[in-house]
């Protein structure tokens, strides 16, 4: 496994520490080490940080570098817990926020961790002298929801001047959290000139993770593919993938490139699972892997049991999708690998860890 993120020439500033809210998941993983490789102190704010089991990379990962980690406990819904952790830090990077997609109560689960702790982390942003960026951790789920937001916008291509506008609370409401988070951002960033807001927006981000159970609903995919699910195929929706290390380093340019600004679009390749799951035919060819795409009646009518909303599988099965990521090649410097060896190693965790 490749785990070093390259930094390239970036101007990594090791003279102040940095905040990653949310250390504990698969995305912040990624950004913490390279941090601590650079020689950065972190100061990492996790819900728990006795929690051995969801701390323990990140202490290695300190041990092997000439960075140092400082572990936090802070929870998005309660106010005031990020002070500590904001404190003598000049970039602050946000990544908490639930990726689940099945939840009993949408607002409780979703909208209100990613809106109201996006608030609280930013006015503490304001509070908390010396705090010059935040960077935080959108989605491409925050510029297109159902497929029909394409047809609206111009080329019928998702750029950072895109919003989803179709996601509600009982439509997609992951994707409707992420939106609501970040317009809330910007809103909380226009009132102030202390800090400056800067946005990583990936697709579905894949690769391998450094924590040794990962939540994130990134593996959902592969795991379903791995345990047989969708041996008789998968519904053709439209999706964008990008490498958990490009996130990793495209964050750091976020954070320490000075002329960093504005949102950024992230993503290797638009595919669908099918296509996906192809890359990993010659590495896994013995797995019980989709190898065609479901016609949409049959697709629709099997939603439930694939976990699925038939009116989800309905309103996006057959669109292709456009994305611009010009700016985050130009402006972050991101240089994309093939999604073939981020599934390859992705799919191998998954089916190393019993995931069949
Ligand atoms: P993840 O592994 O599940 O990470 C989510 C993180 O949020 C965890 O550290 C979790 O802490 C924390 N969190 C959740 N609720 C919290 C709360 N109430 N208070 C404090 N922390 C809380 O998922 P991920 O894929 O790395 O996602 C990280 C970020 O990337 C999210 O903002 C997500 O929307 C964004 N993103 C992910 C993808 C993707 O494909 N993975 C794509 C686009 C954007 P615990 O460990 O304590 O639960």
């Amino acid at each position: 496994m490749d785990t070093h993120v390259d930094l390239g020439a970036l101007p990594v500033d090791t003279s102040a520490p940095v905040l990653v809210t949310g250390a504990t998941g698969y995305v912040a993983g990624w950004i913490v080490k390279a941090l601590l490789d650079a020689g950065v102190t972190v100061h990492a704010a996790v819900r728990d940080p006795g929690n051995a089991q969801k701390v323990q990379h990140l202490q290695d990962a300190a041990d092997a570098s000439p960075g140092k980690l400082r572990l936090f406990a802070s929870d998005l819904l309660r106010e005031g817990s990020y002070t500590e952790a904001m404190r003598g830090c000049r970039i602050v990077v946000h990544t908490a926020s639930p990726f689940v997609r099945s939840v009993r109560d949408p607002q409780r689960d979703l909208v209100d961790p990613a809106v109201r702790g996006t608030r609280n982390v930013l006015r503490t942003a304001g509070e908390v002298g010396g705090v010059e960026r935040v960077v935080l951790t959108s989605s491409v789920a925050a510029m297109i929801g159902d497929a029909e937001d394409i047809l609206t916008y111009p080329g019928r291509t998702v750029t950072e001047d895109s919003w989803n506008t179709t996601s509600s609370l009982t439509r997609e409401p992951y994707s409707y959290s992420k939106t609501l988070a970040e317009l809330e951002a910007w809103r909380i960033a226009q009132e102030q000139n202390r800090w400056r807001l800067v946005t990583v927006n990936p697709g579905l981000v894949i690769g391998p993770a450094l924590n040794s159970a990962p939540t994130s609903e990134s593996f959902t995919i592969a795991r379903q593919m791995a345990s047989g699910r969708m041996r008789f195929g998968a519904p053709r929706v439209a999706l964008t993938v990008v490498d958990v290390r490009e996130i990793a380093y495209a964050h750091l340019a976020a954070a320490f490139l000075p002329d960093a600004e504005g949102r950024h679009l992230l993503a290797a390749e638009s595919t669908d699972i099918v296509d996906l799951a192809r890359r990993l035919l010659p590495a896994y060819g013995s797995y019980p892997l989709p190898r065609r795409d479901l016609p949409k009646p049959l697709a629709v009518a099997l939603a439930p049991a694939a976990g699925l909303e038939r009116g989800y599988l309905r309103r996006n099965i057959g669109y292709d999708l456009r994305v611009d990521t010009t700016k985050s090649r130009r402006d972050l410097g991101v240089r994309y690998r093939p999604a073939q060896a981020s599934m390859e190693e992705m799919f191998g965790q998954v089916v190393g860890a019993g995931g069949r």
